[in-house]
């Protein structure tokens, strides 16, 4: 049932929050929202959508799908998204009737790699030096104006890793383009990473700011691998990193939580791209902070004041994916569970594949190595199979 906002706008517990998608940021948001007080409605074609359980509704539905985009139209005091490919169209058409937070123009521009990577270059925000491929011809003189090695990405639908293709050589453009299916894409330099961070922010409906403490990101194969935070940097580039997000989200007006991942390459700090969403590297907010990113996504969107952001504790954030469930057996969770200090967050899938985000887990101790050698234990005690 819808409720009206209170005299000031801001969305109080009892109403119903709209989100469209079902994976595990959907999930954790129900989780964080039914917590406070709110009913959730989930829009996910898949029925066994992770969120779409734990929801008070779930509208098994495609994201075009009319009736299902009326009833959480009717029903729902605010609406928002867990990934970014919902078609900016649906989310202008449910703004006539309720508000969607981020807003279309904020997706639009961040669910493509072309439009991103423009705006930033637009406003002023250093990246990696790119072109913009439409043809095998772009491709070809791309590479001779950006030089190899260089990563073609696609412009849409990209994720961990998924939809690129690396160009060792000029010779390699002919395969590069035929993976990608001639799509529009963008070519970017490889460049040589010191270490990649990470910034989760929520801006709230009056422009402020809360920034989470930096993350820094290790990747196996295109996808998020580890968090450590505090990341070990210093503290002028960890001020730069911060105040860099804080400009990005303030220039695209952004209402909600958004996370941008940075590469530092010889010293140089360069936004790789931005996620209009909670962003796996905030998972360690769930257990270290004092408001975490799922709940900070609830405020945002209901128009409420910013929690606190601050870190409690060192903390590591290990990823699990379906690689550890061997022969289709779960990984012996009593390892995880045998230390107080760790925390176990299972996202309910129950079809283990390969490079699947499956869960995580964080690791909490007085200090980042402390956490970290007991976070490479674990890991490598679940990977193991017996
Ligand atoms: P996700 O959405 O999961 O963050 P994605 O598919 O959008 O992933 P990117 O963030 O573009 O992928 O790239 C994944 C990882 O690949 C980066 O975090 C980085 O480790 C590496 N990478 C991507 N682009 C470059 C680059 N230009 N130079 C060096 N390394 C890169
Ligand atoms: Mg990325």
């Amino acid at each position: 049932m819808k409720i009206s906002p209170d005299s000031h706008n801001k969305i109080l517990p009892g109403s119903t929050l709209g989100m469209l998608g079902g994976g595990q940021l959907g999930r954790m948001f129900t989780i964080a929202a039914r917590t406070m007080g709110y009913e959730v409605a989930v829009l996910d074609p898949d029925k066994a959508s992770p969120a779409g359980k734990l929801a008070t509704k779930h509208l098994c539905a495609d994201y075009s799908d009319q009736s299902a985009l009326d009833e959480i139209a009717n029903s729902c005091d605010a609406v928002t998204t867990e990934f970014e490919n919902v078609p900016a169209s649906t989310l202008d058409a449910l703004a006539r009737t309720c508000p969607v937070r981020p807003g279309a123009q904020a997706v639009t521009i961040t669910q493509d790699r072309i439009h991103e990577k423009n705006f930033l270059k637009d406003n002023g925000f250093p990246t990696a030096p790119f072109a913009v491929i439409h043809s095998l011809d772009n491709l070809k003189s791309a590479i001779k104006t950006i030089g190899a090695p260089a990563i073609l990405k696609v412009s849409r639908f990209g994720y961990d890793g998924k939809g690129q293709f690396s160009i060792k050589a000029e010779r390699d453009a002919d395969k590069g383009w035929e993976t990608l299916k001639g799509e529009a894409c963008v070519l970017e330099q490889r460049m040589p990473l010191d270490i990649e961070v990470s910034v989760v922010l929520a801006r709230g409906l009056d422009g402020e700011v809360m920034t989470y403490p930096v993350a820094e990101n290790i990747h196996e194969e295109g996808i998020l691998d580890v968090s450590v935070v505090p990341a070990r940097i210093n503290k002028a580039l960890e001020t730069k990193v911060t105040s860099m997000a804080t400009k990005i989200a303030n220039a695209l007006d952004y209402v909600g939580v958004m996370a941008v991942e940075f590469f530092i390459s010889n010293g140089e700090l360069l936004v790789n791209e931005i996620a209009p969403r909670p962003h796996n590297s905030g998972h360690y907010t769930l257990d270290a902070c004092v408001t975490d990113q799922f709940e900070q996504q609830v405020r945002a969107i209901c128009g409420l004041p910013l929690g606190d952001t601050r870190l409690l504790s060192p903390v590591v954030m290990i990823n699990m994916l379906g690689d550890i469930w061997h022969g289709g057996h779960a990984p012996k969770w009593q390892k995880l569970l045998d230390h107080p200090n760790v925390k176990l967050h299972l996202y309910g899938k129950h079809v283990a594949r390969l490079g699947r985000k499956m869960g995580h887990f964080n690791v909490l101790a007085s200090n980042i190595d402390d956490a970290l050698n007991l976070a490479n234990k674990l890991k490598d005690q679940l990977s193991q199979a017996d």
